[in-house]
């Protein structure tokens, strides 16, 4: 087998189960070892360390399969893992026909993600190493769920990172319809799982809207970033007495209004603005408008170091200026999905907007990505979505 061989002191990350390997902590690379196939992870003392996916051209030169020396990585191994992920979500019994099956690294499959939508899977194949067995993993979701057909998204920045090209269209079985209609709770949405943000829902705010709906009867709402409607959605279900949902994409607010049509008997009280966020919220403040309830979930702001101190200054302008719409008494749903900003961090930034908004605020709950989308206690990086549920005094 080819082998990798570590630096000195840097078999420590391995050794704690952490799945990545970079360029850095290589010292030795042996045998003709071609992208994705396995290699074995020795230690500089020669210790045998387990068995990684080999990635010539990305930072992250090893995604680690098992730390089991002697585990044989190939067609049961894939099964097995597969099946445990599966039987994890069945057991934790989600009130919803779409959500994560496979979620990558913290799953013990690097590269890996697999969201069911109903009766349809849709993959994303994300490192070499989940290309190079994407057969076998995909005859074994067929073999194991019998899904109605199987779609490809794997069409992500990441995959360039692996010198991989963008991957998209049938895998198995059917063809996907254009929309997909799923259901969340007691509400249905349309997916469009062809050209959808990700896999085409955010499964990953499933839980945090079920506890925005909580606070929403009576409430009038402002929904940002609404995307397809999710929160607005639920807000409106739950007794809002009124939604207004800001997104920059047309085509994300013509799925919105039909998703609103498909739950919600009178429309008269639902906006739809295509607008930008920032310059939305500056023109309320301009003109006095105010809310009892407001939804931050913006895209990304930090994809990189460098863009951290910027992604900041976005998630900061929207949470001061949200503060200054909100009544007293009134709710902040605040969220950033970058991985790069840390709980504390994103705590700080929302504390830091309300002391510039001039108000005080509590907060009453910490909110993360559903649990379908599980995070491995030795892959935090695992951690990308998280929110703060704030009452504004
Ligand atoms: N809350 C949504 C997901 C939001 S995804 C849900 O639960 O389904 C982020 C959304 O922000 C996308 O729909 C994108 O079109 C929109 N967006 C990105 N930048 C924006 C901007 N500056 N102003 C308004 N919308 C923006």
């Amino acid at each position: 087998m080819n082998v990798i061989i570590l630096k000195q002191g840097r078999e420590k990350s391995v050794l704690q189960h952490h799945p990545w390997i970079f360029s850095g902590a290589v010292l030795k690379e042996k045998g003709v070892i071609n992208a994705g196939e396995s290699s074995e992870i020795l230690s500089s003392d020669g210790r045998r360390l387990g068995i990684a996916a080999y990635s010539p051209l990305s930072q992250i030169r090893a995604r680690i399969w098992t730390s089991d020396p002697d585990e044989k990585i190939g067609s049961d191994f894939f099964r097995r893992r597969l099946e445990q992920a599966i039987d994890f979500r069945k057991e934790m019994n989600i009130n919803a026909n779409t959500y994560r099956l496979v979620n990558a690294e913290s799953d013990g499959l690097p590269g890996v993600i697999v969201d069911r939508y109903d009766e349809f899977l849709v993959c994303q194949f994300l490192s070499v190493g989940a290309e190079f067995w994407k057969n076998e993993i995909i005859a074994h979701l067929v073999k194991i769920l019998s899904p109605a057909g199987i779609y490809e998204r794997s069409d992500t920045d990441s995959r360039k990172k692996e010198g991989l090209e963008p991957c998209v269209g049938t895998l198995s079985g059917q063809e996907p319809p254009e929309l997909i209609q799923i259901r969340e709770s007691n509400l249905r949405f349309w997916v469009d799982i062809r050209n959808g943000h990700k896999t085409g829902f955010y499964s990953d705010q499933r839980d945090n809207r079920a506890v925005m709906a909580q606070f929403a009867k009576d409430k009038e709402v402002l929904n940002c970033f609404s995307y397809t409607g999710g929160f607005g959605i639920s807000a409106m279900v739950s007794g809002a007495k009124k939604v207004v949902n800001v997104d920059s994409s047309a085509s994300a607010l013509e799925l919105s209004k039909k998703n609103f049509e498909l739950n919600v008997p009178d429309l008269a009280n639902v906006e739809h603005l295509q607008e930008d966020v920032f310059h939305y919220l500056r023109t309320c403040r301009d003109s006095g408008k105010s809310f009892d309830l407001i939804i931050l979930d913006p895209p990304k702001f930090v994809d990189s170091k460098a863009q951290a101190e910027r992604g900041a200054r976005g998630y900061k302008d929207i949470n001061l200026l949200a503060f200054k719409l909100l009544k007293p008494g009134g709710i902040l749903m605040s969220f950033s999905c970058s991985g790069l900003i840390m709980p504390d961090l994103f705590q700080k930034i929302v504390s830091d907007a309300a002391l510039d908004a001039g108000c005080r605020a509590h907060i009453l709950q910490r909110l993360f990505q559903a649990s379908d989308h599980a995070v491995s206690l030795n892959f935090p990086e695992g951690l990308y979505l998280k929110g703060l549920l704030c009452r504004k005094l």
